[in-house]
């Protein structure tokens, strides 16, 4: 059994991973300040004794005593993200300085949740870890995508300063249940529209791809990462099944059995026209791979955003 400290442990990804520590028997600290995760996403473990829920922003520090760290603290989705740029930087940039300060202080492994978004508008493709990217510093979605650079950049640093034993891992597009009714991400958005009869709100001509991950095998990979003690990566974790936009919300459309029509509205400023990860390091390193496709992932997702609409009414 380990003490496991997870900052953004309330979000989407957070609340899965606490759920996965949880059931293999660890105690879990889940640090959040609820900008954009819920005690509703963290309502199942409230009566557990080995989990613990701390309300607490990252950009102050805080000493507590665990073994393992997993940073995840920060707003992910672009409207989020872009709600307050500064905090956002702050989030990553301070956030990350002062969990790394307490990683070296009390010698624990720490876990950098870095996004797919350091490879910017890539023009390599597909991404692997040894390309530096095409990240514009000074557009709206610099905050989140240079924010995640530096935390980067600080915990290699640590690394070689002081020792810290650091894993980054690069995160590709994840969807699963629990994310946010209004989280604006692509897929929550075409789900919500589809089963509430909305239009689909398609930015630009939907021929920009992403590959989308299921949350399960993400936090799988995520503990196969934390295993591989002195192993920092940089690696990629995501589904390499790549998909257009427009092909989403198609199938979306189709699985939910909508009548919503898919309606265009302007691409946002810098939005990457592809997206899929090379997983050669995780295969190699982690023995870690997808397992679930985005037929089965998506139908999931589907079913628990119905079960929601279902509970509200
Ligand atoms: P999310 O918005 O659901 O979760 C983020 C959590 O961090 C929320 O609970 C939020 O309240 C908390 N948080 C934000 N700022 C904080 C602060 N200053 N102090 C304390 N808590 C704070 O998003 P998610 O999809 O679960 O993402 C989790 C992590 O994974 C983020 O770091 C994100 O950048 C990274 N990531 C996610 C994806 C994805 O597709 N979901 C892709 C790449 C990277
Ligand atoms: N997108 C869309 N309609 C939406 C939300 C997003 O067409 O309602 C597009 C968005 O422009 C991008 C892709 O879907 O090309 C993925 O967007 P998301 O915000 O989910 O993630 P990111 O751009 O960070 O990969």
């Amino acid at each position: 059994m380990k003490r496991v400290l997870i900052t953004g442990g309330a979000g989407f990804i957070g609340s899965h991973l606490c759920q996965k520590l949880l059931n293999e028997g660890n105690e879990v600290l889940c640090l959040d300040n609820l900008f954009t995760g819920s005690k509703k996403n963290i309502e199942l473990f409230l009566d557990n004794h080995r989990f613990e829920f701390i309300r607490h922003d990252v950009i102050s520090p805080i000493l507590l005593e665990v073994d393992q760290i997993y940073n995840l603290a920060c707003p992910a989705s672009p409207i989020h993200y872009q709600y307050n740029p500064v905090k956002t930087i702050k989030t990553s940039v301070m956030g990350t300085i002062n969990m790394l300060g307490l990683a070296k202080r009390i010698r624990a492994r720490m876990l950098q949740a870095s996004t797919s978004e350091v490879y910017g508008d890539p023009q390599v493709h597909p991404q692997r870890e040894d390309y530096w990217g095409n990240v514009n510093p000074i557009g709206p979605r610099s905050c989140y995508d240079e924010g995640k650079r530096v935390g980067e950049t600080l915990c290699m640093d640590y690394y070689r300063q002081n020792q810290v034993d650091i894993a980054i891992c690069r995160i590709f597009n994840t969807y699963g249940p629990r994310m946010a009714w209004n989280d604006g991400r692509v897929v929550s958005n075409f789900i919500v529209q589809a089963i509430t009869g909305q239009d689909i709100t398609l930015y630009g001509d939907g021929s920009q791809t992403r590959s989308f991950c299921y949350v399960d095998d993400l936090v799988r990979g995520f503990c196969a990462l934390m295993d591989k003690k002195g192993f920092t990566g940089p690696v990629n974790l995501g589904n390499p099944q790549e998909i257009t936009v427009l092909e989403l919300a198609e199938r979306v459309i189709q699985m939910t059995k909508s009548s919503s029509k898919i309606i265009r509205k302007p691409l946002p400023a810098d939005d990457p026209t592809r997206r899929k990860p090379d997983i050669t390091i995780a295969k190699t390193e982690l023995n870690w791979e997808p397992e679930i496709s985005l037929e089965e992932g998506l139908g999931r997702t589907i079913e628990n955003f119905q079960q929601r609409l279902k509970d509200e009414q």
